[in-house]
């Protein structure tokens, strides 16, 4: 059921022209930013693959987009994790699974961080459940993954930005193979 390196390659070259749901960047420049924002911030391997494939889920399922503008939640943030668990660590595919969870985390514990997110990932933050409540961050801070997930999000939320150069998507391709070759 895994992807190969080669269909990650090939969402990104076909359905990653298409634009990322209500912004300014297609789904390949999101992801090639967040791996790039990650890499500058001296992120570790894992977490510049995971953002890099954060949204792989709206590239792999393609009615993404709609589903936002029909008002409902795609849960691509979940639905990606069955591709992804047999190619990936851990250390990759859970922080993806958890980017959204990591927005209604900060909404609750950063003052200003709802206001900062576009106007996409505001709408999109109500269909998803809105901002945790305290009873649900206090059992989010003990996923082990919580703090990468809250690391890639920060980057997520900052890579949209038009125009913006980045390494192209062979440039993150060893690491992604070195990643899933560990994991095999
Ligand atoms: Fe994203």
């Amino acid at each position: 059921m895994a992807l190969t390196l080669d269909n990650i390659e090939q969402l990104f070259g076909d359905a990653g022209t298409r634009l990322y749901g209500g912004e300014a960047v297609s789904q390949r420049e999101h992801g090639l930013q967040a791996a790039w924002l990650a890499e500058q911030a001296g992120a570790d391997d894992a977490l510049v693959v995971a953002c890099l494939l954060h949204d792989l889920g709206h590239m792999l399922f393609e009615q993404a987009d709609d589903a936002l503008a029909a008002g409902s939640d795609d849960l691509h943030q979940y639905r990606i994790l069955p591709f992804l668990r047999g190619l990936l660590p851990d250390a990759v595919v859970e922080p993806i699974g958890l980017h959204v969870e990591a927005k209604r985390y900060l909404c609750l514990s950063e003052p200003g961080y709802h206001a900062a997110l576009s106007p996409a990932s505001q709408l999109s933050l109500q269909l998803q459940g809105g901002p945790m409540q305290a009873t649900e961050a206090a059992r989010f801070e003990q996923n082990p993954y919580a703090k990468a997930a809250i690391a890639l999000r920060r980057h997520d939320d900052a890579a949209k930005v038009p125009g913006l150069s980045t390494p192209d998507f062979a440039y993150f391709l060893p690491r992604l193979a070195a990643l899933a070759g560990a994991q095999a």
